[in-house]
């Protein structure tokens, strides 16, 4: 089998954010990403220098660990980054199946993998202007057709200020049948600054009202509730 880059495998927590939020998982989160987003929040497992933490293991040794830490009881693995589509997850979410779990699998979509039709949940998560990267709606695109199969598909997009909002609203348009979940993003990732939770839930609250306004009614709109609940901390 082969081998995966492994930042961190961690829980069981619950998911934060997007489609699945509140549901209990454990996270395998994935050495390296071919994005460099400006306000990452996980560049534990997206900068070289944090390589020599990163651990190459066995698809077998994954499925091991995921089994040890929900003891023995199925529930939905997340696979995330980094970007989790740069490594074959093909092999583990077939193991997986054979017990009972379940698969997510949070991609900003710049890499299609025919694994993607074997999840059950399929989060694309492309990056608005503010994260300074461009997306390549043609590798979005390859995403979506290797999805097909999957249990869902659903698109998530972080809004940090106007510029996104207004992206957002273009990449709605061009995927009308897309569950669209949309959600305030954090600028303080440093893990030992706390969070405010009042400013949090004013970024929210100016999320809703602007899509108020604009009688915007297919997004679901959500907090970044591990935000909430720890922080930047990580592996919680
Ligand atoms: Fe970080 Fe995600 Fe951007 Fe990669 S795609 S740099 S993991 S925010």
């Amino acid at each position: 089998m082969s081998r995966l880059r492994i930042a961190e495998i961690f829980g069981p927590t619950i998911q934060g954010e997007g489609a699945l939020i509140g549901e209990p998982t454990v996270f395998v989160r994935t050495g390296g990403c071919d994005y460099r987003c400006a306000w990452c929040d996980s560049l534990h497992a997206v900068d070289t220098e944090f390589r020599h933490t990163w651990a190459a293991m066995e698809t077998q040794d994954v499925w091991t660990e995921l089994q040890r830490l929900s003891k023995g009881n199925p529930l939905t693995v997340s696979l995330s980054g980094g970007n989790p589509a740069i490594q074959d997850f093909g092999p583990l979410i077939a193991l997986g199946h054979t017990q009972g779990y379940r698969f997510a699998c949070e991609t900003q979509g710049s890499i299609a993998k025919p694994w993607f039709g074997d999840l059950d949940t399929l989060v694309l998560s492309p990056k608005p202007p503010s994260s300074q990267q461009t997306v390549d709606w043609a590798a979005f695109d390859a995403c979506l057709e290797a999805a097909q199969g999957a249990g869902s598909v659903v698109m998530k997009i972080v809004i940090f200020d106007d510029a996104d909002y207004a992206w957002a609203r273009k990449a709605a348009d061009r995927y009308p049948t897309l569950p669209l979940y949309l959600q305030p993003g954090n600028l303080e990732v440093d893990p030992t600054v706390a969070v405010d939770p009042q400013a949090l839930a004013d970024k929210l609250l100016w999320l809703v009202d602007k899509t108020m306004a604009d009688n915007w009614f297919t997004p679901r709109l959500l907090p970044q509730l591990h935000v909430l609940l720890w922080g930047n901390k990580r592996g919680v």
